[in-house]
């Protein structure tokens, strides 16, 4: 099959240039190995739409997260994304308004608005700061927003809007051909004028497999504790410690959903490694209360980490010297979510400007309102009358998250379908409350297996997880 351009990897990246480049008269196909977007580093991050006063000024990286902190708004509300302008701060004890008058001075030459307050006027922002925090650097234009759900609305409008996505199509051969490349996934062959490697941790081993430009990347693993919703009443904003060498430091923040979260650590280690250690969980335990007064460690639950991959200091982006017409975007570390939408602007439109493509006249551009049931009594709606139109809305699979069936379905049969137990958890949030899925997690199989018409047995946690191998009895 031939396209105009083909994405490889449906990461935030990815799925954000796939958006954009689905607003041109062009054919485009994203090719994600896992079973559903977002299934990487953009579903394991602290989701924090960075203001950008800590990248060095000049960089590719204070240039996207300054310019993506102002586009990544208005795309998640056109995409029915949660967010929040929450603002953040970095906290600092006596001997370290140094370091916060360093961080304003970066970011005023970026553009960066910021203000260093003193410890009362900290605490009328935070009242949980830690007790001998002295000053902080406030960022009202940070804020947080869900990532996953962020890569899920650009891969759906991108769908709408004329745009294919592969799943479960490894990209394991490049080859250069007349006009383009011949790219070989899950099995399949693929043509087409030009290619964006976008695949995240992979990036350089992709860009390796038709020659462009080497590069050696580190891999550094970030472990989090997640919190009950509970805790969410105890944390008003983002707060930072001051950052290191290593990164931004352990944070503690909401999350866009009503969680709070603690992390994340800095472990170098090898592409792939995302389990926890227990040391890490350690220092994770020793740092938060150094910023934070009610640290609830007992409200924890689960834990996660993800990986992020850097490439010398900065993100590289844009058309290869060696490969004509061979795009890449890696080594996106953090500010890489913040980042994406105005990375996605430019790259989409070189690409665009190459195949000699025009915008098309009439897209999708804001995504229906997702129906919840939270949302529709919000709106006025009466149970009954609810499920008089449906009896799935009378039925609630998850109860910590309240998810009834009926968002369940919807997700189901979205554009871009959820066909895991984790790509429903990621749109509708059933199995992301206290018992993890405990309860929900089989309701939610049978209810895929029903949609989809597939038998029970086959229907996944996620890629190469498997649920349930094989029946023990069948019962009449
Ligand atoms: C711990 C941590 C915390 C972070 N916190 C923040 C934050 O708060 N704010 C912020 O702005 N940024 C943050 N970041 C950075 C941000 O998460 C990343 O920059 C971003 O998610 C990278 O997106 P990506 O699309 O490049 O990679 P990914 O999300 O990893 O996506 C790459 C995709 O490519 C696919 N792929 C790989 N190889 C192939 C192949 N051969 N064929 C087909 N598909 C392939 C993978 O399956 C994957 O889905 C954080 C990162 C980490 C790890």
């Amino acid at each position: 099959m031939r396209y105009d351009c083909i994405i490889i990897g449906g990461g935030i990246i990815g799925t954000a240039v796939l958006d954009r480049l689905t607003a041109y008269r062009l054919n485009v196909l994203l090719l994600e190995a896992q079973d559903d977007v977002a299934s990487f580093a953009t579903r394991a991050n602290s989701g924090i739409v960075h203001a950008g006063y800590d990248c060095e000024p000049g960089t590719l990286k204070a240039k996207y997260n300054v310019r993506g902190n102002s586009v990544l708004w208005k795309d998640a509300e056109e995409l029915d994304v949660p967010n929040l302008k929450c603002g953040s701060l970095v906290v600092a004890r006596e001997d370290g308004l140094k370091g916060l008058e360093e961080l304003q001075r970066k970011g005023n030459i970026s553009g960066v608005k910021t203000e260093i307050l003193d410890a009362a006027a900290t605490r009328r922002i935070e009242p949980n700061v830690a007790s001998d925090i002295a000053y902080s650097l406030y960022a009202p234009s940070a804020g947080i927003v869900s990532p996953y759900q962020l890569a899920i609305g650009y891969a759906d409008r991108a769908i709408l809007n004329g745009g294919e996505v592969r799943l479960n199509s490894s990209v394991t051969a490049i080859e250069e051909i007349d006009n383009g490349y011949r790219v070989t996934a899950g099995g399949e062959m693929f043509e087409a004028r030009a290619v964006v490697n976008c695949a995240g941790n992979n990036g350089a081993p992709v860009n390796d497999l038709v020659g462009a430009e080497h590069y050696d990347s580190v891999y550094r693993r970030g472990d989090y504790f997640v919190l009950d919703n509970t805790e969410r009443k105890n944390v008003h904003t983002v707060i930072f410690p001051l950052p290191t060498a290593a990164g931004k430091g352990i944070l503690v923040a909401p999350t866009a959903d009503g969680n709070v979260i603690y992390g994340p650590t800095a472990v170098d280690t090898v592409n792939g490694d995302t389990a926890s250690t227990a040391d890490s969980l350690d220092a994770l335990r020793q740092n938060v209360p150094l910023s934070f007064d009610k640290p609830a460690f007992n409200k924890c639950i689960r834990v996660y980490s993800g990986l992020r991959t850097l490439i010398g200091h900065d993100f590289v982006i844009g058309e290869s010297k060696l490969c004509k017409n061979f795009f890449m975007a890696i080594g996106i570390c953090s500010p890489g979510l913040t980042s994406a939408p105005a990375i996605a602007d430019d790259l989409s439109q070189e690409i665009a400007k190459k195949l000699g493509a025009e915008r098309k006249k009439d897209i999708v551009t804001v995504l229906p309102r997702r129906k919840t049931l939270e949302r529709l009594l919000e709106d006025g709606k009466q149970l009954n009358e609810l499920v008089k139109e449906d009896p799935a809305w009378g039925r609630i699979v998850c109860r910590c998250e309240k998810v009834t069936e009926a968002e369940i379905i919807a997700a189901i049969h979205s554009p871009l379908p959820a066909t895991t137990v984790d790509a429903v958890k990621r749109r509708t949030r059933a199995g992301m409350g206290r018992c993890q899925g405990g309860f929900c997690g089989p309701r939610v199989m049978e209810i895929i297996s029903r949609e989809l018409g597939i038998p029970l047995e086959q229907v996944k946690k996620g890629l190469g997880a498997e649920i349930a191998r094989y029946r023990v009895k069948e019962v009449e």
